[in-house]
């Protein structure tokens, strides 16, 4: 995302110790520095110091369990005060022999086991007769206790400076869960003092500590941290449940200023008395459904006050968003002004270009793409500059700083998730005070939402369009395939068309490539020219060539990657094919399925599976086969994976929360909503003193975007 804001250097500079990068730690080498960055860096961001305190311990095992040799239990960690009594090399013969050491305290005796370890390295660390502490894990040999290479061997003033609770990173190869608690230390002592950007009374009655001695709890803990509970939420500890806050309110203040942003800036009416919409509306081939109905009204009533819109319309897949965006932004050509829809792909950008074609022949509409030819392009941005485009349909392109409007009213950003909040920022700021509608398929999940939106107003199409028939999903073994084909020459005889799609291997779009190549070459041999093949790797005209073609009906069956996954529409389409459905995500198998079901006809869609199908996984299918609501879906599949999956930003990193999880801080989250609500109404510019501390907290989590709406000051 080229277009992203960069950091600039307004962050101040108390923050430079944290921002400062983790290889300038004291004790980090040439070998340690890269182990770092494969655990914490980008090939952009090299590792920082606040990315390690970040780095939060999963678990830990306390060190301070002092026991006897006698009550010590085997099998577990423990740490014993003990005297070295004898030594037992190892007897001269065949194999390799460990050489044995006895140790005692009070209660009883234990033979301490190395094997391949110098003697006399042996004896350095347990000199005969001298007292020592071990830790590590005692097994019963023939009944009598040994423990094989301790984990630490420490005299008096060891044991002193030894962690109370041995922690347990996430960690990568070569680098162990001891180096990265030894870095986190080292961290601990950069940290600054940083103002108190929390409510001191909040903080008080909920009993939770200050930013630095939450990370030192966390990274220094006196106690063992609470273990996952059996539904795998680990329970919060004061500490924790700090900065997951903290990191929450980050967010849904970075969230709320941009909003209140869109608020303060004076807005203008954007509709008029309704006489094209209307037009429009009677033209259609179809009548509105009730909730299309509504929202419209609800999208009509914001553009005509003169506060500025900021509406998501959330609406199943096929559940007519389109239609809904055409009458929005017909209302501001009404008054004379201009329109935008920005879609996430080139197809998308085509196909809503087509539709709107037909449907509104009358306007002046026109496409702007990444693919427009040079001179296209120079016409087009005169036609935007100069007025004479009333709507234009397109990709990122839209965003440039090239695409000037006389007039931009309102601008439409279709599947918003896929596109950063920076992003359609970028888009309202392209006119004097853009009412900006986002729509989104993806049904998701309150919490979710919240965290994406902030509180946005929303609407939602809750209802079908009349006449759309139940799809029939069936599950079917890889093994079956050539049934599965001989089916499909059944239903290509009687006029159906097919889309097929290819599984995602994550870790080569080129296997995933190859695969769809092979599929596609199968196929062929069975129906000939009635197989077309689409894939993200072709070039984008080829794209829309095979698109048209499969729409149009000279191809009957479609063999794709995921690129038909968001909003494409052949309403002839009716069987959905899927293979290797069990590797796609709930959300995603939701999305594929709805390309099928938009016509009177009845659907199938076939789950295609690679068996033996894991307990997990065969849930997960027969969810798919037991309902059509991609509510009931997402909140599913936000159970099962995790919140960026659901909404396709682990990647672009949008959604991802460092410190706070959303299944073990929803509760927070709201709070942290209201809390920021409230900030910014009786502080806007951030300028009392809280407001100050908690412009230290935006950079801290990097919401500097947010920052740079305030303004100077
Ligand atoms: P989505 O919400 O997934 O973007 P679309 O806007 O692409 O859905 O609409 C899906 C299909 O339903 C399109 O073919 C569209 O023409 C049709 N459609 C939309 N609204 C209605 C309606 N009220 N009655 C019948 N068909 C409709
Ligand atoms: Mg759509």
């Amino acid at each position: 995302m080229t277009d992203e804001p960069r950091p600039t250097n307004l962050r101040p500079s108390i923050l430079d110790p944290l921002f400062a990068q983790a290889r300038t730690l004291p004790g980090v080498g040439p070998k340690l520095a890269p182990l770092i960055e494969r655990l914490l860096g980008t090939p952009e961001q090299p590792a920082r110091i606040v990315d390690l305190l970040f780095h939060l311990p999963q678990g830990g095992v306390a060190r301070t369990m002092m026991g006897s040799i006698a009550e010590a239990p085997p099998g577990e960690p423990v740490t014993l005060g003990v005297t070295v009594t004898g030594y037992r090399p190892p007897q001269p013969g065949a194999g390799r022999r460990p050489f044995r050491v006895l140790v005692e305290d009070g209660t009883g005796d234990i033979t301490l086991v190395f094997f391949g370890m110098p003697q006399a390295r042996v004896e350095k660390m347990l000199p005969l007769g001298a007292h020592r502490y071990i830790s590590g894990r005692i097994d019963l040999w023939d009944g009598h206790r040994q423990m094989v290479h301790p984990s630490r061997i420490v005299d008096e003033a060891g044991l002193a400076a030894l962690p109370a609770v041995e922690l347990v990173y996430g960690a990568t190869e070569g680098l162990t869960s001891r180096a990265i608690s030894k870095l986190a230390h080292s961290a601990l002592d950069r940290l600054p003092t940083l103002p108190e950007w929390q409510d001191p009374a909040w903080l008080a009655r909920e009993g939770l500590p200050g930013f630095a001695d939450a990370l030192r709890a966390e990274h220094r803990p006196e106690n063992a941290p609470p273990a996952p509970a059996s539904d795998g939420v680990t329970p919060r500890t004061p500490a924790r449940r700090r900065l997951a806050y903290d990191e929450l309110l980050a967010s849904q203040l970075a969230l709320a200023l941009m909003r209140a942003r869109n608020r303060r800036a004076p807005g203008r009416a954007n509709a008029g008395d309704g006489h094209l919409k209307d037009r429009i509306e009677a033209a259609l081939p179809f009548a509105l459904t009730g909730a299309q109905a509504r929202a419209v009204e609800d999208i009509r009533a914001d553009l005509a006050s003169d506060r500025r819109m900021l509406r998501l319309l959330q609406g199943d897949v096929g559940s007519g968003k389109t239609a809904v965006a055409l009458l929005a932004m017909a209302s501001a050509v009404e008054v004379g002004r201009q329109a935008a829809l920005m879609a996430p792909t080139e197809i998308l950008a085509r196909q809503h270009f087509e539709r709107l074609t037909e449907l509104v022949g009358s306007l002046r509409l026109r496409l702007l793409t990444g693919r427009d030819k040079v001179s296209e392009r120079r016409a087009t941005l005169a036609d935007l500059a100069d007025g004479h485009i009333d709507i234009v349909v397109g990709t990122h392109a839209l965003f440039q700083d090239s695409v000037i409007f006389k007039d931009l009213g309102v601008a439409v950003v279709d599947e918003q998730h896929r596109f950063g909040v920076h992003q359609r920022l970028a888009l309202g700021a392209k006119g004097a005070a853009v009412d900006i509608l986002v729509m989104t398929a993806t049904p998701i999940p309150r919490t979710l939402a919240l965290t994406c939106f902030g509180d946005m107003d929303v609407s939602v199409l809750d209802e079908k369009p009349a006449g759309r028939q139940a799809i029939a999903t069936r599950l079917v073994s890889i093994d079956r395939l050539d049934e599965v084909v001989m089916g499909l020459g059944r239903a290509l005889a009687s006029g159906d068309r097919v889309y097929w799609i290819c599984p995602l291997v994550a870790e080569s779009e080129y296997v995933d490539l190859a695969a769809a190549e092979d599929r596609f070459a199968d196929l062929r041999q069975e129906f000939g020219d009635a197989v077309g093949l689409i894939h993200g790797k072709m070039p984008g005209p080829d794209k829309d060539a095979a698109m048209e073609r499969f729409a149009a009906g000279e191809t009957k069956i479609l063999v794709s990657t995921t690129v038909v996954e968001v909003g494409v529409d052949v309403p002839e389409a009716t069987i959905m094919v899927i293979e290797h459905a069990e590797r796609f995500g709930l959300a995603q198998l939701h999305q594929l399925r709805g390309r099928v079901g938009r016509g009177a006809k009845a659907s199938t869609c076939l789950l295609l599976y690679r068996g033996p199908l894991g307990q997990v996984s065969r849930a997960r299918l027969e969810m798919m086969r037991e309902t059509e609501d991609g509510f009931r879906i997402a909140e599913e599949d936000l159970r099962l994976r995790g919140e960026g999956e659901v909404l396709g930003t682990r990647q672009s990193g949008a959604a991802a929360f460092r410190l706070a999880s959303l299944e073990s801080d929803a509760s927070l989250l709201e709070v942290a909503r209201d809390d920021a609500r409230l900030i910014v109404e009786r502080d806007p510019g951030l300028r009392s003193e809280r407001g100050r501390a908690l412009r230290v907290l935006l950079y801290l989590f990097e919401r500097d975007a947010a920052i740079r709406l305030l303004g100077a000051g």
